[in-house]
């Protein structure tokens, strides 16, 4: 990770909040792996770094498991 400030990737705002899935996840990670937008709601991939739909989730390392 750089210590660059994360912005949204949509409408570039920098009121944004990492989000940690809960441990009955079933991709749960000891940290953060969504990062959402408090201004416009996207929801982005921590390590994918696409937008995630409603209801989708990011993969551990944004890899999903065979
Ligand atoms: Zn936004």
């Amino acid at each position: 990770m750089n210590d660059e400030k994360q912005k949204c990737q949509k409408c570039g705002s920098e009121n944004i909040m990492m989000v940690e899935y809960t441990h009955d996840h079933p991709e749960h990670y000891d940290g953060a792996s969504e990062i959402e937008c408090r201004d416009c709601g996207a929801h982005f991939g921590r390590w994918s770094g696409k937008e995630l739909a409603e209801g989708e989730v990011e993969p551990r390392y944004g890899t999903v498991r065979a």
